[in-house]
């Protein structure tokens, strides 16, 4: 048997259906990826992972390929997970680091997700893909669809941050700028899908993205010794990463690979100015309303309508955690002062991500000696529209004023 999954299963209600077979949502709603669990332990052992390359596919027995070598890869995965003791003096925590994404294929933690979602998508036949986008993802898809050989389509609003519009479009994607929103460009995609024959990439509406993003919590684990933190800090917009890692921790758990008792507490930080998932947490509903005039130059965040929300919240509280948002206002200076104490190109939605932990250490809802992980989902370098400047003009034709330069001493 080439892998492991038993079958894909709907998250909202439990029907079942087929692997090895092409599936998008099922009643509007996401599909786990199932496995046997037992069967995985047999074929994997914590060594067997230790021996092999740094990327993520080092787990594969726990993705869907299993043993199947056909991999579309760039390298991703095995991200550091670097200590940040002058941030942590800064917020009173003895023990924090940061899980620095920034460094992988394309600039963004999305790679992970894509790099599963066309491995599968060439696997099962599929030639040619379509995305909608605000960030990130279309130039993961654009990437890996090169790589892999495939055709690919990506519809953007046109206030993306100029640095997404443009790798779509080199990485070879027949790319779109559209004249609305995100989810106006997800309904192009759906009317064209009969014409265009295109298969929807669009974050959860295929089962397989959970499963790369899932690798971010398996080599948290690994990093770790097997023993996981205190309190998860990830900045959420459609939830893939923080669903995924929730999966990666119960999977790890059922196969008796965790060392702690206890899980970690998972917290998930949006902007004030699009925070459907921390205003449904507050009023206890498991759905969230679809965030009106959706506002944030975080652009990873800015998901007014999140289809696995229920996924998000439910993960969010079966781990006594916190969904809060923070001021849209300061999101580029938090994101500055990372940047400067710890020499980590931080992007602005990790940068949401220290504002809301200052609150939670102000709340006393961490204490200074819980082990603590921020994940910077991505590079600071992809966001020139955020970037606030403290440079200083020389004009050659006049003398240098050098007091302008700082004192000495
Ligand atoms: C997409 C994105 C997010 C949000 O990720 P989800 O897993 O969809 O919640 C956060 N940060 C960055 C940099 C992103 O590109």
């Amino acid at each position: 048997m080439p892998h492991f999954v038993t079958h894909l299963e709907s998250a909202i209600d439990g029907t079942q259906f087929p692997s090895d077979s092409v599936q998008t949502l099922h009643a509007g709603r996401p599909l786990w990826v199932r496995y046997d669990l037992d069967a995985v332990k047999t074929n994997m052992t914590k060594s067997d992972v230790f021996s092999r390359k740094p990327t993520m596919w080092r787990y594969r027995e726990l993705l869907p390929i299993g043993t199947d070598p056909i991999e579309v890869s760039l390298g991703e995965g095995m991200s550091p997970l670097l200590s940040c003791p002058e941030l942590g003096k800064q917020l009173g925590l003895a023990q924090l680091s940061i899980k620095d994404e920034s460094q992988l294929p394309t600039g963004s933690f999305k790679s992970r997700g894509l790099s599963m979602a066309i491995t599968m998508a060439k696997k099962l036949g599929i030639n040619r893909v379509a995305i909608p986008t605000a960030g990130n993802a279309g130039g993961a898809m654009a990437a890996y669809a090169a790589r892999a050989g495939l055709e690919s389509f990506v519809f953007m609003p046109e206030d993306t941050p100029v640095v997404n519009q443009y790798e779509a479009d080199f990485f070879g994607a027949k790319t779109f700028r559209v004249n609305g929103l995100i989810n106006d460009c997800g309904k192009l995609i759906r009317e064209g899908a009969t014409e265009m024959n295109w298969f929807d990439l669009s974050t959860l509406k295929e089962p397989y993205r959970i499963e790369g993003k899932k690798t971010m919590g398996l080599e948290l684990a690994e990093q770790f010794g097997w023993k996981l933190p205190d309190v998860i800090l990830y900045p959420t917009g459609g939830g893939t990463g923080l669903i995924g890692m929730w999966k990666a921790f119960n999977e790890l758990r059922k196969m008796g690979w965790l060392d702690s008792a206890t899980m970690p507490r998972m917290v998930s930080v949006q902007s004030d100015g699009c925070s459907p998932i921390s205003d449904a947490f507050d009023r206890g509903e498991r759905f969230a309303q679809p965030h009106v005039n959706a506002v944030t130059k975080a652009s990873g965040l800015r998901v007014p309508v999140a289809v696995g929300d229920f996924m998000i919240l439910d993960a969010i509280r079966e781990s006594n955690g916190r969904a809060l948002s923070v001021d849209e206002t300061r999101i580029s200076d938090w994101t500055r002062q990372a940047c400067s104490k710890e020499g980590i190109s931080l992007c602005p939605e990790a940068g949401a991500c220290v504002g809301a932990l200052q609150q939670l250490r102000e709340e006393k809802w961490i204490d200074e000696n819980e082990n603590v992980v921020i994940f910077n989902t991505g590079a600071l370098q992809k966001y020139v529209e955020v970037m606030t400047s403290n440079l200083i003009t020389i004009d050659l034709d006049r003398p240098v004023d050098w007091s302008r330069l700082g004192s000495t001493d």
